[in-house]
């Protein structure tokens, strides 16, 4: 081994669901929608005029930005635009956690990126237990910390927690940045973005990946005070100035002038979650009380595992964790009432 290599770093990366590709299989393992984007998409991409692509995309996103600022009755100024809210998420922890001394804090169970992008960028971190039910204890947020990052609905529970629990931890935190991961409020949470105009600490993150639809264009955002956003838009333009490219942006915020269509498919997939909870329970699966496009089930005699490889072998696939305190749990995503109805008939064969 030459010594190049010697001195570098290892790093442990996030491990994505997979994608496989199976004609006649059923994708419910990375919680994406089981319904297409806005019409609105397809016909400007049958139509874009292609010459543009020869320039660069403007820096600022600029009909993405304000069209977010629109639709969420903020400034521009308020909005961060970056590469899914992945790409937001490490935007953020580089910019407000990076250098930290105290250890930042986000729960035990929950989005498994957050703890690689703080080994990434050297911030300690530490893991507040969640409760027996995997509800958040606000309390353990009330002592020095570095930052705060809480999902709310989370991952990969499914449980969303009240915004005022989510104010009081930001009211605790004056000296740290709050941020609130809400990947999937739109499927039934409470949105912290009523706190953003109160408290100049507080940054939300959002994505189009799960309720519109676009998870292959890689587009999330962040809403918060103009400094938080000035900070995050240095950084940005310290790595890579053109992070957005111009499809995105322009199908990003054509996307959102489509409400109909928008409340539509998410009603549709809050409708079939709840048919599919019964279901599942029917099945003697219990499970958590979800406000997301996913729901996270544990069998009450078989093992989480086991029901994992039965299904693949049945080319459906769902998320298993082999994590502590969730690895007898399945996280299903919510496809649609079809493929539910698949689901659970290939569930009760494998459960006999
Ligand atoms: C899916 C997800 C994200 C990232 O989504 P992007 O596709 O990168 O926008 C962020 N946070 C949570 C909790 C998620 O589940």
């Amino acid at each position: 081994m030459g010594n190049w290599e010697k001195s570098l770093k290892s790093v442990e990366p996030y491990v994505p669901g997979e994608q496989p590709s199976f004609t006649d299989m059923i994708k419910l393992n990375t919680n994406e929608n089981p319904y297409p984007p806005a019409p609105g998409v397809k016909k400007l991409l049958r139509e874009i005029d292609t010459d543009m692509l020869r320039r660069y995309p403007k820096v600022d996103s600029e009909e993405l930005a304000k069209g977010l600022a629109e639709e969420y009755g903020t400034d521009f100024r308020n909005v961060f635009v970056g590469v899914g809210s992945d790409d937001v998420l490490g935007t953020a922890f580089l910019t407000f956690f990076k250098g930290k001394k105290v250890p930042i804090l986000f729960p035990d169970v929950t989005y498994s990126f957050y703890p690689v992008w703080a080994r990434l960028y050297d911030i300690p971190f530490e893991t507040p237990a969640l409760d027996e039910n995997f509800r958040l204890v606000k309390e353990d947020y009330y002592k020095p910390n570095g930052g705060v990052v809480i999902a709310n609905p989370n991952a990969p529970t499914s449980i969303a927690e009240p915004v005022s629990v989510i104010e009081d931890i930001v009211k605790h935190n004056p000296d740290s940045v709050v941020i609130v991961d809400e990947a999937y409020v739109d499927f039934g949470g409470e949105t912290a973005l009523g706190l953003v105009g109160k408290y100049d600490n507080v940054l939300v993150v959002r994505t189009f990946s799960k309720s519109r639809s676009m998870a292959g264009l890689r587009i999330g955002f962040a809403i918060g005070s103009p400094k938080l956003i000035a900070f995050m838009t240095a950084i940005k333009n310290c790595y890579n100035s053109y992070t957005m490219n111009t499809l995105s942006i322009l199908c990003g915020a054509e996307c959102l002038k489509d409400r109909a269509y928008f409340k539509e498919s998410v009603d549709r997939i809050v409708n079939t979650r709840e048919k599919a909870v019964k279901g599942l329970e029917e099945l003697g699966f219990k499970v958590l009380d979800s406000s997301a496009n996913f729901l996270f089930a544990t069998h009450k005699s078989v093992k989480a595992r086991e029901i994992f490889n039965k299904l693949k072998e049945k080319h459906i696939f769902v998320r298993y964790f082999a994590k502590p305190r969730i690895d007898n749990y399945l996280r299903i995503t919510v496809g649609t009432d079809a493929e539910m109805e698949k689901l659970c008939a290939a569930l009760k064969e494998i459960l006999g």
